[in-house]
């Protein structure tokens, strides 16, 4: 009988396929019907292929005029300058040893995940410019990565930096010795005049001539015109023929689905449903005049500013905390260097990805770094695809950016301006501008970035692909000194350290290797940086937000990334989306309390949500002061840890565990038999006492923890001084009680196995001999019955 089941089956089977085979032929005619329509003979190949040339110049130049860093050199200022990104605390805070170890190395263990799979497991391989190949559809299962954790090799953390991913060595734009060469190289005057003539003056003609606007009637930047029509419009033109709509190609695409074997997309099951009417991401770079290729810091290369100019530079520079008189020489729709990997430009993303609003949250910004962003993003988003900008203005006190800033964005109706009666800090100000958003996306931006071409479609495209990832563009540097654009290091993903610190940390190259992982892969990413991301609107607000009560600026980063990952989203880097930012050494801007209490209120809100049992590690980190309710108030949690446990969020464990396993969070310092070296014997809880006894480890009696406030305990018991004479009492365990902190393993090298109280300075416990008990005395670095070892020491 089961064998004439599975025959019965085999035939239903069989005909299942047949069909499907029919299906997807009928599908990839469609597919490659509407690929067509789209990508055909657009000029943005034409000026891809320029910047391309250009590219490659620009490598050459940086190649030939070798390592040029001295002192002064972009590359070696960033790493200087790019030290405070989103990193919460700029200056460590004083008066503890073990705060701020320079350098983490956990063990290294990476994500169990299936993060390898990448947009390309969702993208149909183009082989040649505009032609679908149609076995072109592929799957890379390589890139699955089984779910097993992968304990990973030594490297992975040891370089994290507070600072931003490294700039890739001899990439990017050429760097600023070559930069005057740059005009004299025969190949870039050719790229610079087709780059002018064909990427702006033409491509514009074309994409806007014709068209008319009822607010104005000459020709304008793509941010003008209404949602839908401008791919239609090129394509219409340049295919010529095509009469359909492109939004009618996408609705009228034969319903049927491919269905590729994918690891992302549908969590839980390896099947990402790709809907036909897909196209190869738009890499357009419109702008409304012709761009002049002499300009400064054309194509972002590095600008400088003659020897006399040096006060005027000096006199500006506070009001960004960056070179502002540079940047206001800089044309405000300059064009920068495709800095994608070359297959990024052949991904394909469907026709029917949901809408944006960007937000850019400013107080006091530049003018001329804010027109830049807004430029950035009009010239480079498909204008379908941009909803609208908001402009949040948090309370700026700068005449420039009330009328003028009104006036100048009136030339183009998506720019909507809300300002904010008081200052509200970047926090509520982005809530302020979401809270107006009309796209089914918001996209997060800094005020002082310049989006790269095609940097929009990937990152809706993730989100199309799973409303609950939350992708981020790379973001790529732009020198706070000579405003040049440049490249980072690949496979940098956003991770942590104690105490909550923002940091990079690159993909270890084992693992890279091991899996496959090539340099567009999405990188899944512990902790976003911050400033630059796009979220699905609605599931934004499913999460609640961000926490309201956070001040200012610093830890918003940390609260949205952990309520991400443990309520049941993911964030992803995509090195397909490119965005540069200005890192700069300070905060422009005032904050209205101190700087480093709002960051550290900020911080602790997070803690007490979101990191249960670990929130000792962010305090035993140098933040113990942050549990003394009289030094700070960090306000009402009730609303956040309600949040919480509606959306069923999973456990800080879970996270680490899952996420970022690589992270080292020991939830005591130290633990196991308290030994006396003077005495060779063990410390025992003996009714309400403390004795000594022979060691042994199976004695439950003799396991003590040496916690991240610094108490000695065994379970819920403490040693404390007594006080008055030299002996000690047992308490109830209290991390905010500092009388039952003792320093161990400190920086007091001459002191370093003893254990000595914070409370009475400079006494130490030591080990009675004449009748094996416990005592306080002073503390003597040669006596040996005031040294102790803990069994397991887990961390310094
Ligand atoms: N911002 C704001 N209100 C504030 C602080 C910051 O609107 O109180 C804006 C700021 O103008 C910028 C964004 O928030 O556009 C992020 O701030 P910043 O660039 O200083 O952060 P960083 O890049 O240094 O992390
Ligand atoms: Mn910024």
């Amino acid at each position: 009988m089961i064998r004439r089941y599975l025959r019965g089956s085999g035939r239903v089977l069989a005909s299942v396929f047949v069909a499907s085979v029919v299906w997807l032929l009928f599908d990839m005619a469609a597919l490659r019907l509407s690929i067509n329509d789209v990508n055909s003979k657009l000029l943005k190949e034409q000026v891809i292929r320029e910047r391309q040339l250009f590219k490659q110049q620009s490598r050459k130049d940086v190649v030939k005029k070798g390592d040029q860093s001295d002192g002064n050199s972009p590359l070696n200022s960033l790493n200087k300058v790019a030290k405070v990104y989103r990193q919460g605390v700029q200056n460590p805070p004083e008066n503890h040893g073990d705060r701020f170890p320079e350098v983490i190395q956990p063990n290294h263990v990476l994500f169990k995940d299936k993060q390898g799979a990448a947009l390309q497991n969702v993208t149909v391989v183009m082989q040649e410019e505009r032609n679908l190949h149609v076995n072109g559809i592929q799957v890379d299962k390589s890139k699955l990565i089984d779910d097993s954790n992968e304990v990973m090799g030594n490297k992975g953390l040891s370089d994290i930096a507070r600072v931003t991913p490294g700039v890739q060595d001899g990439k990017g734009v050429p760097s600023s010795a070559s930069t005057k060469g740059l005009h004299k190289s025969d190949d870039l005057q050719n790229f610079a005049a087709k780059t002018e003539s064909k990427t702006n003056a033409k491509i514009h003609e074309e994409l806007f001539a014709k068209e008319t606007h009822p607010a104005d009637k000459s020709s304008k930047p793509n941010g003008d015109l209404n949602a839908n029509e401008v791919i239609n419009r090129t394509e219409d033109k340049q295919a010529g023929m095509i009469t359909q709509r492109f939004s009618k190609v996408t609705k009228e695409t034969p319903s049927p689905a491919i269905k590729l074997q994918a690891g992302e997309g549908t969590r839980g099951n390896a099947t990402t449903v790709i809907k036909a009417g897909v196209h190869k991401v738009l890499s357009l770079d419109v702008t409304q005049s012709p761009r002049d290729s002499n300009a400064v810091g054309q194509y972002g290369q590095a600008a400088h500013v003659a020897s006399e100019e040096d006060a005027d530079v000096k006199k500006r520079w506070d009001e960004g905390h960056f070179n502002v008189y540079l940047s206001d020489k800089i044309p405000v729709d300059r064009a920068i260097p495709d800095t994608r990997p070359e297959m990024c430009a052949h991904n394909l993303v469907h026709n029917d990805l949901p809408s944006t609003s960007v937000i850019f949250c400013f107080v006091d910004e530049v003018w001329s770094t804010l027109l830049r962003s807004v430029h950035s993003v009009l010239n480079r988003s498909p204008p379908h695809l941009l909803k609208d900008i908001i402009l949040v203005d948090d309370f700026s006190t700068k005449d420039y950016l009330k009328e003028p800033l009104d006036t100048y964005m009136s030339q183009f109706p998506k720019v909507r301006i809300i300002r904010l009666k008081e200052r509200q800090g970047l926090i509520r100000a982005r809530l302020a501008g979401a809270a107006v958003a009309e796209g089914e996306v918001l996209t997060f931006l800094d005020s002082h970035i310049e989006c790269n071409v095609g940097w929009l479609e990937p990152l809706l495209e993730r989100i199309y692909q799973d409303r609950k990832k939350v992708p981020c563009p790379v973001i790529e540097v732009i020198s706070d000194k000579d405003m040049s654009y440049m490249l980072v290091d690949n496979f940098q993903r956003g991770v942590f350290k104690w105490p909550l610190v923002f940091g990079w940390s690159p993909l270890p190259e084992e693992y890279i290797k091991k899996h496959n992982i090539t340099i567009s892969d999405p990188i899944r990413c512990p902790v976003m940086a911050g400033g630059l991301f796009s979220i699905d609107r609605q599931y934004f607000y499913e999460l609640g937000a961000y926490d309201p009560g956070l001040e200012v600026w610093g830890g918003e980063n940390m609260e949205i990334s952990f309520k991400i990952w443990m309520c049941g989203g993911e964030i992803e880097i995509l090195p397909c989306s490119r965005v540069g930012h200005i890192f700069r050494g300070q905060n422009p801007y005032s904050f209205p309390k101190d700087r480093q209490k709002t960051v550290e209120r900020n911080l602790a809100r997070v803690a007490e949500v979101w990191l249960d049992e670990y929130k000792v590690l962010f305090y035993g980190h140098g933040y113990q002061h942050l549990l003394d309710k009289n030094v700070i108030d960090i306000g009402n949690l009730t609303e956040q840890i309600e949040l919480r446990k509606r959306l069923q969020c999973k456990n800080f464990n879970w996270y680490l565990k899952n996420v970022y396993p690589d992270m080292d969070a020991p939830l005591v310092k130290a633990k196991g038999l308290m030994f006396n070296v003077g005495l060779r014997k063990c410390l025992t809880m003996w009714k309400n006492f403390l004795i000594f006894d022979m060691c042994n480890l199976s004695k439950q009696t003799q396991l003590f923890n040496y916690t991240w406030m610094r108490q000695i305990s065994q379970k819920d018991v403490c040693i404390a001084p007594q006080g008055k004479d030299s002996s000690y009492t047992l308490q109830p365990c209290n991390d905010t009680n500092t009388e039952l902190r003792w320093s161990h393993k400190s920086s007091n090298a001459a002191l370093e196995n003893h254990l000595i109280s914070e409370f009475l300075p400079y006494m130490c416990l030591e080990a009675m001999p004449r009748d094996d008990s416990l005592q306080l005395n002073a503390c003597e670095p040669k006596n040996a019955f005031q040294k102790w070892q803990f069994t397991q020491y887990l961390a310094h």
